[in-house]
């Protein structure tokens, strides 16, 4: 099988049909994992988990409105049916904040607590995400659309967590040298549907992923056969 470990079908659901698309990745052999960003959004995803059967992840997005204490009730309410906590993280594009790390520390106790993995968002915040986690010894960690330098990769490797490849690994250079120097054990791939198009197109969906997977073959010089097991053990190692 193969997993789409991030993507965002409420936002999909506005550009297409979204049953086609869920059967589309279906036919393919996919598993699609689609993260909440608010309240409103973690309603959906819920729905979306009865409607078509996918995974979800539920969390609150850097500075998205609302009541975040009341937010992590309902998610722990709902956690059985939930496979992760995402998408969370830190966005200092607009600047540095601490409330963004406040709410991002009870996420992540949050995830150990119920011992779920995280989908971190870390754009421009990528060496305070990485030392926050530290400090919180958190294991069960995915990098999404990891953009950091290759040092911070490293550190990444080194503490065990997991990186996802999106789709525009086929145009980056960067996720391309992202995908040859972690090792196969610790990546995941991702569309993060609508956007993140392999080919710039839009919208992103959950079928292409099979272009992250055919990359990390060519950079890694494995067969497909080969990375789809290897990255299979990874999602079920995350899902235990
Ligand atoms: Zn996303």
């Amino acid at each position: 099988m193969f997993i789409d470990v991030h993507c965002h079908l409420d936002l999909l659901e506005k550009e297409i049909k979204l049953k086609k698309a869920v059967e589309r990745a279906r036919k393919k052999n996919i598993i699609i994992v689609s993260d909440g960003i608010d309240s409103e959004t973690n309603k959906k995803m819920l729905e979306y988990f009865e409607e078509y059967g996918v995974k979800i992840c539920l969390g609150v997005y850097p500075d998205e409105p609302g009541n975040i204490d009341e937010e992590i009730e309902f998610i722990r309410k709902n956690s059985e049916k939930v496979w992760g906590i995402g998408e969370v993280g830190m966005d200092f594009v607009k600047g540095k904040s601490k409330k963004q790390e406040t709410v991002f520390k009870k996420f992540i106790s949050l995830s150990k607590e119920l011992d779920k993995p995280i989908t971190v968002h870390s754009r421009k915040a990528e060496r305070e995400c990485i030392e926050i986690l530290e400090k919180a010894e958190a294991k069960k960690v995915i990098m999404h659309y990891f953009s950091g330098n290759l040092k911070l990769v490293s550190r990444i490797i080194d503490n065990g967590w997991f990186l996802s490849i999106p789709t525009a690994v086929k145009r980056s250079e960067h996720f391309q040298n992202v995908a040859r120097i972690v090792p196969i054990e610790q990546l995941l791939c991702e569309t993060d549907s609508p956007y993140s198009h392999p080919d710039k197109k839009f919208p992103n969906e959950p079928v292409n992923v099979l272009e992250s997977y055919q990359m990390i073959a060519k950079m890694k010089g494995l067969n497909l056969k080969y990375v789809e097991k290897r990255i299979e053990e990874n999602f079920l190692k995350l899902s235990k």
